[in-house]
């Protein structure tokens, strides 16, 4: 159902679904604040459902359900289809890394009597936006025994947080001159960690006491966070939005609005007849680069994994499985703002409470590093959307020329697979709160359902 209000037509029913599937995505939200934590929610939920790790199964049948999980940020599933993996895959792929700020290898040090933590912004944020605000810690310090140490800071209510400051308006006469990129500069997002001397020391005593209160409750020295990977996040679960209760507020749902609803999509289904793959990757915000990120060799190694255990593991069949795969690149898009109106163009824009956007390609300055998708494949989505009566609608992200972006769906396409962007719209993307329309979130799940599942 094209370009139509999901709540034109809803019963009680389908409204009390909306509300209780997006009570479990705020849960979800709440607890995945980094790509490792995602994993973590992701593999809970897939054991839960009945997946196993792939390595503890010799062969594959029909029915069959297993996961990978690469370095503890990147993860796949599988659930094993009637037809052969070389008839082809139904993918649905989402990214679990978000704009942050990450912990430099030597982040702390103190100044005018406070410990702050040094700090390098990862993804594209507006650096105004993410001071003033509560923010937490969330990582891993690894250490040189081998050993892992977890830090969690300020999302339990009794947890105090961290905080960026910003020069109060009475002083910022010189400040207020400056253009939005340049008024608070990348150097400038360091964090407070502490104010509080550590008695006996000689020079910097409140970055002492930090270095005391890590080594008491972590075991750590300074020189363990060389091997750390900290991220600094908005603080707080995700919430509801709105006085009519009909959005959420989050941090983080570019793209965990998109990971958790393929997520559901693959577990709740019934035993599909294409195997039917989940992929949720890392670093999609700076290029899909990395091991954990799409463009890794880490998703084609475990389906020659998959291949090898049902006797088919030559390179053609790897190939064929890949090329014969139909796969949504499950991204979110920009939905259009009521204040800023003017940046999108209103008859090709995503619009909240209109369901999933599909949108043919991103890109910059004339479709540039668009992955366009084929007018054949978009045909057969639109048949599955309107068989299974979901609402979806099309978009494209902003007005030509005022920007733009991408998505792993070109990384796909290099497999010759047919691939499209597929996901939620979203306000204030990138920043600190992100909103989608509740109805949105669940006929995007709907639709990931109905596109493993449908006849293409
Ligand atoms: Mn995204
Ligand atoms: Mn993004």
């Amino acid at each position: 159902m094209y370009n139509r209000n999901v709540y034109q037509d809803a019963t009680k029913d389908k409204i009390a679904k909306i509300t209780d599937f997006c009570e479990d995505y705020k849960a979800f939200l709440s607890k995945g604040k980094t790509e490792r934590m995602c994993v973590n929610e992701i593999v809970k939920e897939a054991e839960k459902a009945g997946f196993v790790p792939a390595e503890s199964k010799k062969t594959l049948a029909a029915g069959d359900k297993v996961y990978f999980v690469n370095k503890r940020k990147n993860v796949v599933l599988y659930r094993i289809g009637t037809r052969p993996l070389t008839d082809g895959l139904r993918i649905l792929g989402a990214h679990l890394d978000s704009p942050r700020m990450d912990l430099k290898q030597n982040p702390l040090y103190e100044k005018e009597e406070f410990a702050l933590w040094d700090t390098h912004y990862y993804g594209g944020i507006k650096k105004y936006q993410y001071v003033t605000v509560p923010l937490a810690a969330h990582g891993v310090i690894c250490l040189k025994d081998g050993k892992t140490v977890e830090v969690h800071v300020g999302e339990d209510p009794t947890d105090p947080v961290l905080g960026i400051t910003d020069l109060l308006i009475h002083l910022s006469g010189e400040m207020m001159q400056k253009k939005a990129d340049k008024v608070i500069e990348g150097e400038k997002l360091d964090v407070i960690v502490g104010s509080m001397p550590l008695d006996g020391e000689e020079k910097d005593e409140v970055k002492a006491n930090i270095l005391r209160l890590f080594r008491e409750r972590y075991g750590v020295e300074a020189e363990d966070f060389v091997s750390a990977e900290i991220e600094i996040v908005p603080a707080g679960p995700a919430r509801d939005f709105g006085l009519d209760r009909s959005m959420v507020a989050s941090y983080g749902q570019d793209d965990r609005v998109c990971a958790y609803t393929s997520l559901r999509a693959l577990l709740d289904g019934e035993a599909p007849e294409y195997a039917s793959c989940a992929l949720f990757v890392d670093k999609e915000e700076i290029g899909s680069v990395g091991a954990t990120g799409a463009q890794s060799l880490f998703f084609e190694n475990t389906l020659l994994e998959l291949l090898a255990k049902t006797g088919a593991d030559d390179v053609l069949s790897q190939r064929r499985a890949l090329e014969r795969s139909y796969m949504l690149s499950s991204d979110v898009n920009a939905a259009i703002d009521p204040i800023y109106s003017g940046a999108s163009d209103k008859g090709n824009c995503a619009k909240f409470n209109h369901g999933i956007v599909f949108e043919k390609y991103t890109g910059a300055r004339g479709k540039s590093g668009a992955s366009d998708a084929n007018p054949e494949y978009i045909a057969k989505i639109r048949r599955v959307m309107d068989e299974a009566g979901v609402c979806f609608q099309t978009g494209e992200l902003g007005a030509v020329d005022q920007g733009g972006g991408g998505t792993i769906a070109f990384i796909s396409a290099r497999y010759n697979m047919e691939v499209i962007d597929a996901g939620v719209p979203v306000l204030n993307m990138h920043s600190p709160m992100e909103i989608t329309a509740k109805a949105d979130v669940y006929e995007t799940y709907l639709a990931y359902a109905a596109f493993l599942q449908g006849k293409m």
